[in-house]
């Protein structure tokens, strides 16, 4: 029997299709290869009723529930490649392959972090892409924002914003970017410096960030760092030819999530750069209804 669903990915928005489409009776096959994008932070936040709680026992507790409803399978092993078309899909995962009616990819997003020493192991315990999640155990202390020349006209809002965290604010232009005048000015009148030399490395003890070392030596104290490395989709997302949009992300029907190959539908971070685990958790249920109304229509 070919399963309604196969999910592929088991973070925030697949274990959350899974449960709605679990308790709507659906076959599904939810499939995890592993790492999250959260894997390395030390408690998730920001997420109501789970405020604090550490990856894994989030991803713990959301399989203990799906485990309450028996047209759920959960499998840790990674989706090689998908194929075939609407209603009649071929999903292989290692040796095995099964049959899907539909497709929900909730596949997240691979961060390309910086190659700046010291940066990689701060990942999620100084080193974070967002306040919201993890501005309020870092509030009050020294914070940094290191920008890249793409980010543009997003600089200027995400460092006003910094300040509500924190008075001690530095903006690391790492040599790469050049503000205009207005922003520079704005940023001062926000008592923001602004560090304009290469960084160097970044210097802690113990996963506790302590200074930025700039290029020539200079050291500039630093508790928290806020960065957003580049993004790619993983290879499965590239083999299905999913249409992106202009930064990458796959494009999803608003209404239907569907996406531009008929049957394979997808929520969570790899269809947005607004990233948080209960966005991407409320994307997957969208996709559930919007899945099992499709099926119930066929
Ligand atoms: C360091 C860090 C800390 C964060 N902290 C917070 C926080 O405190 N609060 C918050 O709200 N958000 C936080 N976020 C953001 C949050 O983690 C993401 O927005 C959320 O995890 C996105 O959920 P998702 O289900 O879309 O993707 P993910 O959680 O990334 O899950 C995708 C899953 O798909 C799997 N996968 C990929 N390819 C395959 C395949 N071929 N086969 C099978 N499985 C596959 C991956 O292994 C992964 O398990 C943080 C992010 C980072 C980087």
């Amino acid at each position: 029997m070919p399963f309604d669903v196969v999910i592929v990915g088991g973070g925030p928005a697949g274990l959350s299709a899974a449960l709605a489409l679990g308790r709507a009776r659906t076959s599904v096959l939810l499939c995890d290869a592993g790492p999250r994008r959260n894997a390395t932070a030390e408690q998730v936040h920001n997420f109501v009723t789970r405020d604090g709680t550490p990856p894994d026992e989030f991803r713990r507790i959301a399989r203990e529930q799906l485990a309450a409803y028996p047209s759920v399978d959960v499998r840790d092993a990674a989706v090689q490649s998908v194929a075939g078309e609407k209603g009649n899909f071929r999903v292989v995962i290692g040796a095995d392959t099964v049959e899907a009616r539909r497709i929900l990819v909730c596949t997240g997003m691979l961060d390309e972090l910086p190659a700046i020493e010291g940066l990689p192991e701060l990942w999620g315990h100084a080193v974070f892409q967002c306040p919201y999640c993890h501005g309020w155990e870092a509030k009050d202390l020294a914070w940094g924002y290191l920008v890249r020349p793409e980010q543009g006209a997003h600089v200027l809002p995400f460092a006003l914003r910094l300040r509500g965290w924190s008075r001690d604010v530095t903006l690391f232009t790492n040599g790469e970017l050049e503000l205009p005048e207005e922003e520079r000015r704005r940023l001062r009148s926000a008592e923001i410096r602004i560090e304009t030399l290469p960084v160097a490395r970044l210097m802690a003890r113990a996963h506790r960030l302590e200074a930025i070392e700039l290029e020539g030596g200079t050291l500039v104290r630093c508790e928290a760092l806020f960065v957003h490395p580049p993004q790619r989709q993983v290879s499965l997302v590239q083999a299905l030819g999913l249409a992106l949009d202009d930064d990458g992300y796959v494009q999803v029907d608003p209404m239907k999530r569907e996406t531009s190959v008929p049957g394979v539908f997808a929520a969570g971070d790899l269809t947005t750069r607004m990233q948080s685990a209960i966005i991407a958790a409320a994307a997957g249920m969208h996709a559930a209804a919007a899945l099992h109304v499709d099926l119930v229509l066929e």
